[in-house]
């Protein structure tokens, strides 16, 4: 598959403006350096044409929720831009961490044991490390994905002295219906407490609030593509 011809989109070039301009607002309301905070632009059921519209306007770093889909829109994008990243921001099922390992530079939904094993197999056997942020499930939501923060200190030890994996930080997904700023604040504390640098939170209604609140990876799609053509509206469990 070829990449698609790099041509600019206006309106996605102007999404882009509109929130690195209120990252860098937010940041500098509490004193951090904006270049402290990454941009994760999400392209889940946007097509590559989209995303190479992205890469033209200079965005490096993107994040998909579903392996499949990655697999068949990035590797020809990255032949053609080799310095992007990308992180994967759903579910990862254990059938799938082979490709998930091959493709993404970020795997930030590490949340249960039996993952963390895989993931572990996986690097060893190919020597392809990425970077890992541990999903807590901060609103304790049944249907949710994520680590209880009761369990996280145990998990991320089993990881770590079990799995020999090396964890980058931490990633919440807030209930759709409570202030997000309690659930960032705790992210803050639990990432603090274990001496994790990375803190992955704030989506397109709340990506402000969460640089506030330190975040360095904030999720942003909607804000930058527009509403998703069709797929998954909301994040998955
Ligand atoms: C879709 C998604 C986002 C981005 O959501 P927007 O509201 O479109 O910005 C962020 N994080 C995760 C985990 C997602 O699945």
């Amino acid at each position: 598959m070829t990449a698609p011809a790099p041509a600019p989109d206006p309106e996605i070039a102007a999404g882009l403006a509109r929130v690195r301009a209120e990252i860098a607002a937010a940041a500098a309301a509490v004193g951090r350096d904006p270049a402290s905070i990454t941009l994760v632009a999400v392209g889940k059921t946007h097509p590559a044409e989209r995303m190479a519209a992205a890469l033209v306007a200079g965005q490096r770093v993107f994040g998909e929720n579903r392996v499949q889909e990655a697999r068949g829109k990035w590797p020809s994008l990255r032949a053609r831009w080799p310095g992007l990243e990308l992180h994967l921001i759903g579910p990862l099922q254990t059938n799938k961490v082979r490709d998930a390992v091959a493709l993404f530079d970020v795997i930030q939904t590490l949340d249960r044991p039996r993952l963390a094993e895989q993931l572990s197999a996986e690097i060893a056997r190919t020597g392809r490390r990425p970077r890992l942020f541990v999903q807590v499930n901060t609103g304790e939501e049944p249907q949710k994905a994520g680590v209880a923060p009761g369990a996280l200190a145990g998990f991320v030890d089993a990881c770590r002295a079990r799995h020999g994996l090396a964890i980058d930080g931490l990633m919440c997904i807030p209930p759709v219906d409570d202030d997000p700023s309690l659930h960032f604040a705790l992210l803050g504390t639990l990432a603090a407490r274990l001496g994790l640098p990375g803190l992955s939170m704030g989506m397109s209604g709340d990506y402000g609030l969460a640089a506030r609140f330190g975040a360095t990876h904030v999720r942003v799609g909607t804000a930058i593509f527009g509403v998703r053509p069709t797929g998954p509206a909301t994040p998955g469990p």
